[in-house]
């Protein structure tokens, strides 16, 4: 699988990483095994790039891949929304020591939300060049749902790698369209920053129309790579089969679409406003202490939720 350099960074990645949201046990729950099988299936097919994060809890399954893995080790992607020195330190401590790393190659602020936030995470840059100074990690980079976040950050300094929201339909992009979202990136690739989209398929909703929607990203020059989110072979076999240039069957891609699938809320960013309990017009919602509760059998998957969550917090996994 052909490689593009990630900016200046000196990293070289393959157009396609593989996503450890998804298998997390925050999402689809795979279990070690079953992860680190997705994983290696992915590296086995040519895949050299994985995504993981702190609040993922998915570095044991990238973890075991890499221990059974006889290859070239893959770049490997990890984030903390931690915001001083000191958590940063722990954060990155923590990513070497569950994944049995030397060093990391690209370490992210996690979901920088705007400008204060930026600016709050001040400590948390520092700390980050001290690890690149001690070749604990290679890269910083910074991710974001927001345009314009993602405009600022490409405008600072220390950032070498952008990680923002992604998508042929511009599902989650906040704060801007999807063409103003293509124009910052392509700006900020030109001034040699590294960019990789996350959720190409806009968090599991264009998951009918998923062989369409990463040929979109791969074909786009606003990035250097996309990650996508893989919980099984066929899921891997599918993106692999894209980004390769094969056709894909109706058949195929209708199983790996098929494949069970449930509403996720992120209570960690829902502010529970009940927008989404108004939209549903199934009843699947039910308001909570913290966030909506979901009926998952009255959900029958229709996404009319989503777009009207201020947070993005909806996602169908
Ligand atoms: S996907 Fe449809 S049915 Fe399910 S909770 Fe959202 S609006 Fe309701
Ligand atoms: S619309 Fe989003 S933020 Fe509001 S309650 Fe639903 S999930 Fe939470």
């Amino acid at each position: 699988m052909e490689k593009y350099k990630l900016g200046a960074t000196g990293i070289e990645v393959t157009r396609l990483g593989v996503g450890s949201l998804t298998m997390s046990p925050i999402q689809r729950a795979l279990s070690v095994e079953q992860g680190a099988e997705v994983i290696l299936h992915a590296l086995a097919r040519g895949v050299n790039f994985i995504d993981t994060a702190q609040m993922y809890g998915s570095y044991p399954q990238v973890a075991a891949a890499l221990r059974q893995w006889k290859g070239e080790l893959p770049v490997v992607a990890s984030k903390s929304a931690v915001k001083s020195a000191a958590a940063m330190e722990a954060a990155v401590s923590e990513c070497l020591e569950q994944t049995g790393l030397g060093r990391v190659d690209i370490f992210l602020l996690h979901a920088v939300k705007d400008d204060e936030d930026l600016t709050a995470r001040r400590g948390a840059i520092d700390y980050l060049l001290e690890a690149r100074k001690k070749g604990l990690i290679k890269a910083i980079g910074a991710s974001s749902h927001s345009a314009r976040t993602i405009q600022r950050l490409s405008e600072t300094p220390e950032i070498e790698v952008l990680h923002p929201m992604y998508n042929r339909d511009g599902i989650g992009i906040l704060d801007a369209s999807l063409d103003e979202m293509t124009a910052i990136l392509k700006a900020a690739r030109h001034h040699g920053k590294g960019v990789y989209a996350m959720k190409p398929l806009g968090g599991g909703h264009l998951r009918n129309e998923a062989a369409a929607a990463l040929r979109w990203v791969f074909a786009s020059d606003a990035v250097d790579a996309a990650v996508v989110g893989m919980t099984s072979i066929d899921e891997v076999d599918m993106n692999v089969g894209v980004v390769m240039g094969e056709s894909i069957s109706e058949d195929f891609a209708e199983k790996v679409a098929g494949q069970p699938r449930r509403l996720f809320i992120n209570s960690s960013l829902c502010r529970n406003c009940g927008a989404c309990i108004r939209a549903c017009q199934q009843q699947a919602l039910i308001p909570g202490e913290n966030s909506p509760s979901i009926e998952h059998g009255r959900c029958i998957l229709c996404g009319y939720c989503a777009p009207v969550c201020p947070m993005f917090a909806i996602r169908i996994v």
